[in-house]
């Protein structure tokens, strides 16, 4: 197992490791594993070893940044940051260089975080695998003939295996949750408007938010700490003030709590045994510890949410995506007769599958004959499914429910289904559509050997009760480090 970042922060405090040694280690780790894993699409090597070693030289003179100065971070390729490219996993933007960074990334910089490189993904973030990306899938480092989740399959593999630390993903209908659970680390999907939008590639931005991904619960809070706050040029960033979630993280009790168990998540058809057994046994230790479970009802969730899901956020996608279209932004077919061709052109040659499947649907919802029958219905199932939340977080604290309907899958395996592939999405989209936070926590393994997770959800700005009630559930569940994938080995 590799060292958690608050073991990582207490050595660099002591000097028992330096940044450039750790950037050092994470490089050698990728250099290892990434040509059989692909999680990583770039690494700045050179940058990130200046970085370190100014980390080294602010700490040498008693100086660091915050307690994280020094750290490495691996970014979802869809996180702008200097220094590199930033591709979405697309050909669209396969020679994209941002010429400035996202808010998050700034955020991170400004605490000496050092930023190692980007991470494989679904195309603009559109997929449950990874296996949509331009540049071939990664893998799951349990069972590398599986995927590894999406679409920020390659931040959560990179976690998995020990390719950094910390990761960044975002999470529009479960791309940092999903993920985390497949490859058996902590994600979390921040509230709408707790972290910053700004340089994070648009797919559906009413759904969209970047979060952590780690190896525990803790650094999961940590990062949550340097990523969160209210910024000026996200105009859906909330201004609220800004929470600690690490000062209290273990001042959280699980007797007296009180856990919805949504039926609608439980008590349906197509639930993968060993999901069930693990989602059962969490239920079953925080009874045991005291907390009170109570049943909710969450018709709407899982009746609409992905129907609703795949309306609005098809939708935004095809409005996002209208400026790739060789002349505002990105790959330019050659040799076009006229402007028309030109634009048609590039954007048959520059996007996959998937994503003109998006665009295509979502500019259908969108057109004057569908509007009403499909863009308008699916915003007003989404206010009855945020509806269910509000009704059933005024009888419990949190809802625990399963990440996906099944453990990580073989590859291959959907993707001539799309329907199939957007139904495996059932548990994590209707957080987004409602707009609150969640995170998944390894909760167990299947019998064949691959990490199960349970998804935590709550309310607006609930994110630091959130993570003090999955500290404690995770001391008590003793999974977090319990195994290693078999890659830690080589
Ligand atoms: N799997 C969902 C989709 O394909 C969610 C993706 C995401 O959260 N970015 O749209």
């Amino acid at each position: 197992m590799s060292k958690s970042v608050s073991q990582i922060i207490s050595d660099l405090e002591s000097g028992a490791t330096t940044s450039v040694a750790l950037v050092h280690d994470c490089a050698a780790r990728i250099d290892r594993l990434n040509p059989d894993l692909n999680a990583v699409l770039s690494v700045q090597r050179d940058d990130a070893l200046k970085a370190a070693e100014a980390s080294d030289a602010r700490r040498k003179s008693g100086k660091p940044l915050s307690a994280a100065d020094g750290v490495p971070i691996l970014l979802k390729d869809n996180i702008c940051a200097t220094g590199g490219p930033t591709t979405c996993a697309s050909r669209v933007l396969e020679n994209y260089r941002p010429p400035y960074d996202a808010t998050a990334t700034a955020k991170l910089r400004a605490a000496g975080v050092v930023v190692l490189g980007k991470t494989n993904m679904d195309e603009f973030a559109m997929g449950s695998t990874t296996e949509w990306s331009a540049f071939g899938m990664s893998k799951n480092p349990w069972k590398t003939d599986h995927v590894p989740g999406g679409s920020s399959g390659g931040s959560a593999v990179a976690v998995a295996s020990g390719m950094a630390p910390w990761a960044l993903g975002s999470d529009t209908g479960g791309s940092i949750r999903q993920p985390a659970g497949f490859c058996g680390v902590v994600g979390m999907k921040p509230t709408y408007g707790r972290v910053s939008r700004y340089g994070l590639v648009a797919f559906a931005s009413s759904l969209d938010q970047i979060g952590p991904f780690a190896s525990n619960v803790e650094d999961a809070a940590l990062l949550m700490n340097l990523i969160a706050g209210h910024d000026g040029r996200d105009s859906t960033s909330a201004d609220v003030p800004p929470e600690d979630c690490v000062a209290e993280l273990r001042n959280g009790r699980l007797a007296g709590l009180r856990i919805g168990r949504p039926r609608q998540f439980f008590d349906v058809e197509g639930i993968d045994d060993d999901v069930r057994s693990v989602t059962d046994g969490t239920l079953d230790i925080l009874r045991r510890e005291g907390a009170e479970i109570v049943d909710v009802n969450m018709p709407f969730a899982e009746e609409y949410s992905v129907a609703a899901y795949y309306v609005i956020a098809a939708a935004e996608a095809s409005s996002n995506l209208a400026r790739y279209d060789g002349a505002h932004y990105g790959y330019r077919a050659k040799d076009s007769a006229n402007i028309v061709e030109m634009f048609s052109r590039s954007r048959a040659e520059g996007f996959g599958a998937e994503v003109k499947r998006r665009v295509m649907l979502g500019t259908f919802a969108l057109s004057a004959e569908t509007f009403d029958a499909y863009y308008v219905r699916a915003q007003k199932a989404r206010t009855l499914i945020k509806r269910d939340y509000d009704n059933a977080l005024k009888e419990c604290d949190a809802i625990l429910a399963p990440v996906a309907p099944t453990p990580a899958f073989p590859a291959g395996e959907k993707t001539g289904d799309p329907v199939r592939m957007y139904l495996a999405d059932v548990f994590t989209l209707s957080l987004n559509l409602a707009g609150y936070c969640g995170l998944s926590l390894p909760a167990g393994f299947s019998k064949s050997g691959l990490p199960i997770g349970v998804q935590l959800l709550a309310g607006a700005f609930g994110e630091k009760g959130l993570l003090q009630t999955a500290w404690q559930l995770e001391s008590k569940l003793g999974i977090a480090g319990s195994r290693t994938p078999a890659v830690f080995a080589r």
